[in-house]
């Protein structure tokens, strides 16, 4: 199974490489050319793996911020208790990341993730624009499912890099934590339908 992945994962880059590089037609030197190119691409998407690593623990630490404010802002007590649990859950997936940088052998090193900046900053523009009560905790729940939809996102991606790789260990890290972020989207969609969005409506004079 394992050796059946990598076999995989060594064909399609080899095959992109091939079709990326016209100059490996047709020359007497076409087999050393491809040898080079194939681990050429392959080099390639490794870097691109730990580029994305870097950016997402970046991302996971500034949420390990965010959150407590976020959760401190919150009236509606399903919500703080979810954005609470998420804080636990977040510091959980930091440590998964520091093995996975480990599995591969590279320090654990965080990068600016301008994306999720920008979504940590939207939420808290939120919180300042709203009052204290059910229309801001619809507002921090709008602004928490663009995270976790941005880390879905994310882990799907790397998830799937470490996968083409052959690493398998590191994958099904990345796995938990996906399947972690789906739960936590899942939750907070709840904790809208059940209550905050319809105690919004009424606090703005809505009958519903
Ligand atoms: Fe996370
Ligand atoms: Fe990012
Ligand atoms: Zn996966
Ligand atoms: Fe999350």
């Amino acid at each position: 199974m394992k050796t059946a992945t990598k076999t995989t994962a060594k064909t399609t880059a080899a095959s992109r490489a091939k079709k990326a590089t016209p100059a490996t037609k047709g020359a007497t030197t076409t087999r050393t050319r491809m040898v080079k190119a194939k681990s050429t691409a392959a080099e390639g998407l490794k870097e691109l793996y730990i580029d994305c690593l870097k950016d997402i623990y970046w991302a996971e630490k500034a949420l390990t911020k965010a959150l407590p404010k976020m959760a401190k802002n919150a009236t509606n007590e399903n919500l703080v208790a979810a954005l609470e649990d998420h804080l636990t859950v977040t510091e959980e997936q930091i440590s998964r990341l520091e093995k996975v940088f480990e599995l591969i052998g590279k320090k654990a090193v965080a990068k600016k993730c301008e994306a999720m900046d920008g979504l940590i900053k939207e939420g808290q523009d939120i919180m300042e624009s709203t009052e204290p009560g059910a229309v801001r905790d619809a507002g921090i729940i709008a602004a928490s499912q663009k995270i976790e939809h941005y880390e879905i996102a994310t882990y799907g991606t790397i998830c799937a890099f470490a996968k083409t790789l052959g690493q398998d260990e590191a994958a099904a890290l990345l796995h938990e934590t996906l399947a972690e972020e789906k739960e936590a989207d899942i939750t907070l969609t709840e904790a809208a339908y059940n209550t905050i969005n319809f105690d919004a409506a009424e606090e703005d004079g809505m009958e519903m």
